[in-house]
């Protein structure tokens, strides 16, 4: 490995670790993270939707943010001579990797939240599920359902641009 590429996965790493290590939906070092990278962090009112929606998370920065950090990583290091790096540049699994950081930061499903879920989908179920359930839309990496009420390209909860019928 050349050390242009180690110092981009190094970097990579170091964000990674930071996220996980972060209160749950953020917190200062993680804002200041942000900041050493020009990006603002989401609005308090994304974050209490995302917290309150069916996307637990346990701990860390949301995936959408994370995403932010990498996008701008990868840009900072577009420029490099190294061939290693350009091809793991343009090879960079993005929607696998954030996928995976959502694995981690995920609340352990124990045997109560079956329950709880089952109820819910037979809720739902029993209230009628004909009713608008074709036009409801959830995120093809992370599952995130669409917030109808509010309008926007990505995913709010992992900023995936792909979304398919629920
Ligand atoms: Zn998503």
């Amino acid at each position: 490995m050349d050390e242009a590429t180690r110092q981009f996965n190094q970097e990579i790493e170091r964000v990674s670790g930071a996220a996980f290590q972060s209160a749950r939906g953020g917190d200062d070092n993680w804002n200041k993270l942000l900041e050493s990278y020009d990006i603002e962090p989401l609005d308090k009112d994304i974050k209490e939707a995302l917290l309150n929606s069916e996307m637990k998370i346990a701990r860390g920065a949301f995936p959408v943010e994370l995403r932010k950090v990498y996008e701008k990583i990868i840009e900072k290091h577009s420029s490099t001579n190294s061939a290693e790096l350009k091809n793991i540049l343009s090879n960079f699994d993005m929607e696998g990797k954030i996928k995976a950081y959502y694995q981690k930061i995920k609340p352990f499903g124990g045997i109560s939240d079956i329950f709880k879920n089952a109820s819910v989908t037979i809720t739902k179920y029993s209230q009628g599920m004909q009713k608008a359930k074709h036009h409801t839309m959830k995120c093809k990496s992370c599952g995130s359902p669409r917030l109808e009420e509010m309008q926007y390209d990505n995913c709010l909860f992992c900023g995936s641009k792909l979304f398919e019928p629920a």
